[in-house]
């Protein structure tokens, strides 16, 4: 009898023992920021990382991620200013550039363009020596808009604002400032005798497809990624990133923004 009475005191101890630490640990989890474990991590998004993740279906990774690209906000609110040309400088409906930005090393596309194109001289030979080879499987692409300046741009949105309304030219057209053509690493191309609305359905697309990136080249609107970039698929715009951040967005899929914040953000 009194042999059982103390194993019934040790086992109600153990309980006791494994209880506590079961409620030690779920303490300890409530109190760990699960946002801190990625490198891009933000002590001064926190706030807005939770409420993020309470009103959305996001991994915190994500969470993380969307709220840094500013995601959590409409698209042209709370955007920056961008002021220095980089090679890997991302403009967007959130980051935009003034209207006296202009890119470095700005130089004339010598060839493979219509007329009066522009590009920084880096973006230029790369499309050059992406052109050249196309052309020598018997593919033609053409630049038929490249760097513009914010005067232009300003022309452009106000006359689609004007035809379609501001809610449908935001899907297609970028505000001045806010263009990537500004950096003079954007390229819209053709096959000549396509339209280039209609790119995608060209043997020259499916080229593109398989070859940009080994030119540093990517597809900078994807199909999937609208919620992200805020534009329409667009099958003949290409941005200029150099081959070996070209390779991994298109191996992994990603946009610009997916790779710029989880790797180069400084800010
Ligand atoms: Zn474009």
């Amino acid at each position: 009898m009194k042999k059982e009475i103390i194993y019934l005191i040790i086992l109600v101890i153990f309980i006791s023992l494994f209880g506590l630490l079961v409620l030690k640990k779920q303490v300890k989890k409530e109190n760990t920021n699960p946002y801190q474990e990625f490198n891009f991590y933000k002590e001064s998004n926190l706030e807005r990382y939770k409420k993020y993740y309470l009103n959305n279906n996001y991994s915190y990774k994500d969470v993380v991620l969307r709220v840094n690209m500013n995601l959590d906000n409409s698209f042209y609110t709370n955007t920056k200013e961008i002021n220095n040309f980089d090679l890997l400088m991302l403009v967007n409906k959130y980051n935009y550039v003034n209207n006296n930005f202009k890119p470095t090393d700005l130089v004339k596309v010598s060839k493979f363009a219509v007329n009066n194109m522009y590009l920084n001289k880096t973006c230029m030979e790369a499309f050059i020596n992406l052109a050249s080879n196309a052309l020598k499987e018997g593919y033609n692409i053409r630049a038929i808009s490249t760097y513009r300046t914010y005067d232009y741009q300003n022309n452009l949105y106000n006359n689609y604002a004007k035809k379609d309304g501001v809610d449908k030219a935001d899907t297609y057209s970028a505000r001045p400032g806010f263009s990537e053509h500004h950096t003079g690493l954007a390229i819209d191309v053709d096959n000549i005798k396509t339209n280039f609305n209609n790119f995608e359905n060209t043997n020259e697309f499916k080229w593109m497809q398989e070859n940009a990136y080994k030119y540093g080249f990517i597809l900078r609107y994807p199909s999937d990624k609208v919620d992200i970039t805020g534009y329409m698929y667009e099958p003949w715009h290409y941005r200029y990133v150099g081959r070996e951040i070209a390779k991994i967005i298109k191996e992994k899929n990603l946009t610009f923004e997916e790779y710029y914040y989880e790797y180069l953000d400084k800010g």
